[in-house]
């Protein structure tokens, strides 16, 4: 049988993500251990980095700096591949449908409740949006929580991009 390659677009390292609790080295060798071929790290902003920013205080100037969703999308679209996580989770409700590629339709982390079949419905009303599955990965016992199964190797972010371009992939959860 063709060896499948096994990704976890969903994780957060501890150096970067305040909620994060292992080390980006350690979280890379457990991915392996699990048997995973490729990972996609998803750090946040966290205050630590928005601190740095001159104008820490000020969230307008915070969303000037970063770009609002829409400008972004303007910018970055064509390039880059923009999928918004858990877009139904508690406290996070804010969806941007129009300036997206696709969402996270299941969503692993077992401490909140993420609505994923909300996630499942804004798809099914936006056709043409890409499903991605994640195990949202901040500590011991987030782990394989869901998976992404590609025919070939994804090396890097561009394969990624590319494979999920062309809808080469299945996907799955425990
Ligand atoms: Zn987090
Ligand atoms: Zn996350």
């Amino acid at each position: 049988m063709k060896k499948k390659f096994l990704i976890d677009t969903h994780m957060h390292t501890a150096e970067i993500s305040s909620c994060g609790r292992i080390p980006a080295a350690e979280l890379a060798l457990r991915c392996r251990s699990h048997g995973y071929d490729s990972i996609v790290i998803t750090d946040h902003l966290n205050q630590e980095f928005l601190s740095r920013l001159p104008f820490n205080d000020d969230w307008d100037k915070i969303i000037d700096h970063f770009l609002s969703p829409w400008e972004f999308f303007d910018k970055f679209g064509n390039e880059i591949l923009i999928i918004q996580a858990h877009p139904f989770r508690d406290g996070n409700e804010t969806v941007f449908p129009e300036c997206i590629h696709g969402v996270e339709v299941y969503n692993g982390n077992p401490r909140h409740n993420n609505y994923d079949h909300k996630a499942l419905d804004l798809c099914a009303a936006n056709p043409q949006f890409y499903r991605l599955h994640g195990s949202d990965i901040h500590c011991d016992g987030d782990f394989g929580r869901a998976w992404m199964l590609f025919d070939e190797e994804i090396p890097d972010s561009h394969s990624f991009h590319a494979a999920i371009k062309q809808n080469e992939y299945s996907m799955g959860h425990p």
